[in-house]
């Protein structure tokens, strides 16, 4: 939408809400380099001294702990029958691309506070999340306030690269025998128009409830090559391109995933346009119609089907009469709910033996060989029929009029996935909305937040704390 400051509302809420000092202490944060794989221990370890010197109110009511550089405060509630609530986020930033230090208008690791903004790298990825979700804990217990419901702060170390941080602090939690009533984590995307739903001039935006799986598979063919004027049995070229020919010529047939089911039928009041107006008036019944219809429209057949995109190819011969030698290549698989890795595997090793080639295990000396470089099933899919999901949708509704809020799946993967063996409603929604502008967008040059959009967020933190937790 072009002018997201006119979905604000209730700006003028908490009034004494320190804005300038928060977004000094944001820009503080963002001095403190932690991008993900650093070696050095030293940036991590100012940016935890940051949080215990400038939030006394819940250092004070709260104990904070550490576990590798991945951070974990609990606030305890008076009410011990009642789940815990965790807020999280992560401390780790992408790095600057090399060579384009000098393109920004502050420097990336400045936390500069001008024209309105705050700049620097972490500003929308995502230490405005850590540092909002202090400021509002803060704001609450600073006014004497106590928490009847216990809530966790949670800030992973590795986000940005191997997502162990957070698993850490949820198998710490599991340990304690913790199952919690909700988790927050980063996700959505902005705002968009609804019309790619039928539901053109309505601003839509999403509350994640899961992320797609994600597989990496190679397919190896070993050859010796040789002169191109014999080529018995085809060159490992010409196997390899069949192998992978095979794979994409036979995709996974389209399903109704129920996470579009619910998508759909949360939209299903603003739909005006045909043909979804009809088919989602019974989501259920016209599943496989709405399934290909999805199919047929560039910007929805993902939502329906395990995708299929060859990437990567290595090892093709440099002279045009030399036969390459040993060539592999990589197929990146995005799952659909209820599909597994190991079915893809199965249907991969099928539908190339189908086509006329030999497998490794059958022909180790020019067969196809398969393995997975990495490989995550789908995530669970969050509840949106309970607590957790109405509380978050009311906070967002409240201070965002207008904007219709609906569950959906994520195009990437966060940390929310590894709470999912202590909760059942890990949502993926930043309350942080900034608008869509040409430059300085998440892991971008200039990346940068308005300092409206930042105290508007906290605003819509301290909000659903207050009404979830104190
Ligand atoms: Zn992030």
């Amino acid at each position: 939408m072009n002018d997201l400051f006119s979905c604000f509302d209730h700006e003028s809420d908490y009034p004494d809400l320190d804005i300038c000092g928060a977004a000094e202490r944001l820009s503080r944060a963002i001095q403190c380099k932690t991008v993900s794989d650093c070696a050095d221990p030293a940036p991590f370890d100012a940016l935890h001294d940051l949080m215990r010197s400038c939030y006394p109110a819940v250092m004070a009511a709260g104990h904070f702990q550490t576990v590798g550089r991945s951070v974990l405060i609990t606030v305890p509630g008076t009410q011990k029958a009642l789940p815990p609530a965790l807020f999280m986020a992560h401390q780790d930033v992408v790095p600057v691309v090399e060579g384009t230090e000098n393109d920004w208008t502050w420097p990336a690791f400045s936390g500069a506070v001008e024209d309105g903004y705050i700049w620097g790298r972490g500003t929308l990825d995502i230490k405005e999340m850590v540092f909002g979700e202090l400021e509002a804990a803060e704001y609450l217990l600073a006014h004497g306030k106590r928490p009847v419901r216990t809530v966790i702060l949670a800030f992973g170390e590795d986000e940005e690269t191997f997502n162990r941080g957070s698993k850490a602090l949820s198998d710490l939690l599991k340990s304690y025998g913790t199952r919690l009533a909700f988790v927050l984590d980063e996700g959505g995307g902005g705002i968009d128009d609804g019309a790619l739903f039928g539901a053109p001039g309505v601003n839509i935006a999403s509350v994640d409830l899961m992320e797609k799986g994600y597989a990496d598979l190679r397919l190896s063919v070993r050859s010796r090559g040789g002169h191109s004027s014999r080529p018995w049995g085809g060159t490992s070229l010409g196997n390899l391109s069949r192998a992978i020919a095979a794979v994409v010529d036979h995709p996974f047939p389209a399903r109704l995933p129920d996470i579009v089911k619910a998508q759909l039928k949360s939209l299903q009041p603003y739909i005006s346009e045909e043909p979804l107006r009809s088919l989602a008036a019974d989501v259920d019944a016209n599943a496989d119609a709405i399934a290909a219809y999805c199919l047929q429209n560039r910007d929805l057949f993902n939502l329906v089907i395990t995708t299929i995109a060859p990437t990567v190819i290595n090892g093709s011969s440099k002279a045009p009469n030399v036969m390459p030698q040993n060539m592999d290549a990589v197929i990146n698989f995005r799952l659909a709910e209820g599909h597994t890795p190991e079915q893809v595997m199965t249907h991969c090793r099928q539908v190339i033996k189908d086509a006329g080639l030999t497998l490794a295990e059958d022909d180790p000396e020019s067969g196809v060989s398969l393995s997975f470089d990495q490989a995550n099933p789908p995530s669970a899919m969050a509840r949106c029929d309970g607590y957790g999901y109405a509380k978050v949708v009311e906070a967002m509704q409240y201070y965002y009029k207008d904007i219709v809020f609906y569950p959906a799946c994520s195009g990437g993967a966060t940390d929310a996935h590894n709470y999912e063996q202590i909760c059942d409603t890990c949502l993926r929604r930043s309350p942080f909305l900034s608008p869509a502008e040409d430059e300085g967008g998440v892991h971008g040059t200039n990346e940068r937040i308005t300092i409206r959009s930042y105290a508007q967020g906290i605003r819509t933190l301290i909000r659903l704390m207050d009404a979830t937790c104190f």
